[in-house]
């Protein structure tokens, strides 16, 4: 059966770009007799409290878009030991390495972008010394980044098409874990579709980059 889900992230009222979603997550699951399940992003529950996601709820069931489960619905907040279980897998094979970088050296005007302006991670902390990593933890907590392969990663969108990254390239090492410990979107949001199984996504264009990245994070998890 066709899984379709809603996942949003309640940081305020549902707007109509998350409406489109749903709506559009909803009839192509329905139309092939499928389901919809949701899925409350709220990795960061300062930026999304919980009584936004009760008013998407709501406004979901008053849309008539109930989701078919699960009851109540699932939420990021609460699956942290999840997100760790698969988080060590990828840092027991050394995947993972602590960044030092601040905001203003990841964005600086100098750093390589892609030509949709998406920051590429030049790679800065990937080669440290664990001297090196003793010495900058004395100043600032580390966020953690995965290292990706020099590999083109290709999909077939439904709606937009075939699309291929080289996850080296064109994206670098990606975030997994904030320097607050607050796991990240891309880790989170593959472990729950798998483990929802979820067969079907969609989501805005803006996501269309990620897929690369998740497709990849979902094969190196098992
Ligand atoms: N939570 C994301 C958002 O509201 C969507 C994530 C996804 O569909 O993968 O933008």
């Amino acid at each position: 059966m066709i899984t379709g889900r809603y996942a949003p992230s309640p940081s305020g009222r549902m707007h109509l770009g998350n409406l489109l979603c749903c709506l559009l997550a909803w009839l192509s699951a329905k139309s092939k007799g499928g389901q919809v399940l949701l899925r409350i992003e709220d990795l960061d529950t300062q930026r999304c409290p919980r009584h936004f996601a009760d008013a998407i709820v709501e406004d979901l069931a008053w849309l008539g878009l109930s989701a078919d489960g699960p009851e109540p619905p699932l939420y990021q907040s609460e699956r942290a030991e999840i997100y760790q279980y698969y988080y060590d897998k990828l840092a027991d094979r050394g995947l993972v390495y602590p960044c030092f970088c601040s905001r203003s050296q990841l964005h600086a005007a100098s750093a390589p972008h892609r030509s949709d302006g998406q920051v590429i991670y030049a790679g800065t902390c990937r080669h440290l010394t664990p001297a090196q990593v003793a010495e900058k933890r004395k100043i600032r907590a580390p966020a953690w980044r995965v290292r990706v392969p020099d590999e083109e990663i290709a999909f077939v969108d439904g709606h937009m098409g075939p699309y291929a990254e080289n996850l080296a390239r064109d994206c670098g090492d990606f975030y997994l874990r904030r320097a607050d410990g607050v796991f990240a979107y891309q880790l989170a949001v593959v472990v729950d579709d798998a483990l929802m199984g979820v067969t079907e996504v969609v989501r805005g264009a803006d996501l269309l980059s990620s897929t690369p990245r998740q497709l990849w994070l979902y094969r190196e998890l098992g």
